[in-house]
């Protein structure tokens, strides 16, 4: 199997700017099979290499039944149109919040072997390219709500059990609380 651990929020590799592929050799043809494995048992949308801990600019998505890679992609917005659906990250699990992105966006890339590629998206497909290009970048969809919406993200995420930001809870019985002398 290889299929690897997914990194969560608070992990710095999520934070950092991915470098890009230089060699399109059996390491990068191995790197696109974990995504794609990784990204199929979650199961999710896409998944980009910094949340397997590979700081490199690949990701794989899977919209619509159409399972793809792309590396080193450039993207490019292709209307001025915007969507403001729920979005979910599989670095902040069982989560999902209204996140503004484009509308139809178009992505310049490799696949594993150099040759160049090109993916048009819209709604969904658009989406998933912008989130996961955003990950390379180190740029992750809390960075992309309202302040409002990210403060409602933020206190979610803070009691999200999976959460390293959450402070440990003591908790009291109410039945203590009746004989308790302070
Ligand atoms: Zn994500």
């Amino acid at each position: 199997m290889s299929v690897q651990p997914i990194r969560l929020f608070g992990d710095p590799v999520l934070t950092t700017p991915a470098e890009q592929v230089s060699t399109f050799d059996k390491e990068l043809r191995v790197l696109v099979k974990d995504l794609t494995e990784t990204m199929l048992d979650a199961p999710g949308a896409g998944l980009a290499a910094p949340q397997i801990g590979v700081s490199l600019r690949v990701f794989t998505y899977d919209v619509d039944g159409v399972i793809g890679h792309l590396v080193n992609p450039v993207i490019g917005v292709k209307s001025d149109e915007e969507q403001d659906g729920d979005e979910g990250c599989l670095s902040f699990p069982g989560l999902a919040f209204p996140t503004p992105r484009h509308m139809r966006v178009v992505a310049n890339g490799f696949n594993m072997h150099g040759d160049p590629v090109t993916v048009e998206g819209s709604e969904l497909l658009a989406r998933c390219i912008q989130h996961e290009v955003d990950h390379l970048d180190g740029i992750l969809f809390i960075d992309r709500m309202s302040p409002e919406q990210r403060k409602l993200a933020m206190k979610a995420i803070r009691e999200a059990e999976w959460s390293g930001l959450s402070e440990p809870v003591v908790k009291i019985s109410p039945h203590a609380t009746r004989g308790l002398a302070v």
